[in-house]
């Protein structure tokens, strides 16, 4: 599955956000059990209005939403990249992650120590942004060693993964993230097995206080234009407000929520972000026992999309039988949409689209 690493430094307010995202009524919603898999790892499903519509429309006796997992890494300080204390742990715990979720510490509570003596979230988001540097910067070094011999040699991958490492290098040696490299269609995958630290996509989390949960602070608007500036993507919750949702059930939380002025609890635009910031997207299968919303990154080919489900689905496959979720909703359901001639048969080389609900003919 896709797994997201929320870091920050400390007393920002990580475990709170993360207590709230495994508590959440949301997470624990439609017969699918928040799982604990680890004490700093959980799950949580991805909210879709569009699957309640689908399910409502087919009679599905079982809502299953789509997962995201979520990584509490603590713990990370000035001086990991150099191994103090418990950091190259904390280093390895990031490079498994896709994407990374940076909370900053936006409120201003002189009860809550900062470890810098000031709330000054740019200059937070810095301190550990160098960390990383540093750390890819000492990987990609020791990498550029091991890889001379190969590269004497002639293999092609290696010239390939060094040029990247290049690359990647001068960049930040100019202070910049490895995200911030260009890199041309044919290298991605070989980019991506390089793991850098500072080549994963960000989400910026802007913990405000209670009272500034709607509109955000100074503090989050800086943190706004700094993302934007990045190419990374920002979002103000209160992780304290989110800690008390998570206790509420469905409807005394929708209450809640209307008193302090807010439409979306904070945690679901979190997850919807982080699911964006991933280049994810849902298709959904439908039926009178299930409705189900499944993971695949944008671009994926049926067979592709199909094995998420099943190995043997992707083997075997035949065809998709496709109807666009806009179609499903108006005709108003499978049939309605066949009869009207919208249901397509889609062959192997089909992209699936966000929203196809999807039918899958395979050979067992
Ligand atoms: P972590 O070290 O980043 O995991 O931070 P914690 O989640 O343990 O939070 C550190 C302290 O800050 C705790 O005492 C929290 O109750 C407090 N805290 C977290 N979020 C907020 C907030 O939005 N406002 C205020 N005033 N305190 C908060």
């Amino acid at each position: 599955g896709f797994k997201t690493g929320i870091v920050g430094l400390p007393n920002v307010g990580k475990s709170t956000l993360f207590n709230a995202l495994t508590r959440t009524a949301a997470a624990q919603a439609a017969n699918f059990p928040f799982c604990t898999i680890e004490p700093n790892v959980g799950e949580v499903a991805v909210p879709d209005a569009r699957l309640d519509r689908l399910a409502a429309i087919a009679g599905s006796k079982q809502i299953i939403p789509a997962r995201m997992t979520f990584v509490d890494i603590a713990g990370l300080v000035k001086g990991a990249s150099r191994g103090e204390g418990l950091g190259n742990q904390f280093l390895a715990n990031i490079r498994e992650c896709d994407a990374i979720a940076h909370v900053l510490r936006c409120f201003e509570d002189d009860d809550v120590t900062h470890v810098e003596g000031r709330v000054d979230p740019v200059a937070d988001a810095e301190v550990i942004e160098t960390e990383l540097m540093i750390a890819d910067m000492e990987s990609i070094e020791r990498r550029l060693q091991n890889l001379v011999r190969k590269v004497k040699g002639g293999d092609k991958e290696a010239i390939a993964q060094e040029r990247l490492l290049k690359t990647a290098l001068a960049a930040l040696e100019q202070g910049q993230p490895a995200r911030t490299v260009q890199v041309a269609d044919e290298d991605a995958r070989l980019w991506d097995m390089l793991q850098l630290l500072t080549a994963k996509p960000v989400l910026y989390v802007c913990n405000v206080s209670e009272a500034e949960a709607a509109e955000g602070n100074a503090h989050s608007a800086a943190v706004a234009r700094m993302a934007e500036a990045q190419g990374a993507a920002s979002v103000v919750i209160s992780a304290r407000i989110e800690e008390e949702i998570s206790q509420l059930d469905a409807e005394e939380a929708r209450e809640f929520l209307a008193e302090l002025g807010l439409d979306e609890a904070g945690l679901d635009r979190l997850i919807k972000a982080g699911y964006k910031l991933l280049g994810l997207q849902t298709y959904f299968t439908v039926g009178p026992k299930e409705a189900r919303a499944w993971t695949i990154a944008q671009g994926t080919s049926a067979p592709r999309a199909a094995g998420v489900i099943h190995g043997d689905f992707e083997l075997g496959f035949i065809r998709a039988e496709t109807i666009a979720y806009a179609d499903y909703v108006t005709l108003g359901g499978e049939q309605a949409a066949k009869d009207a001639g919208k249901m397509r048969a889609e062959g192997k080389a089909y992209v699936v689209q966000d929203g196809d609900v999807l039918h899958f003919l395979f050979n067992a």
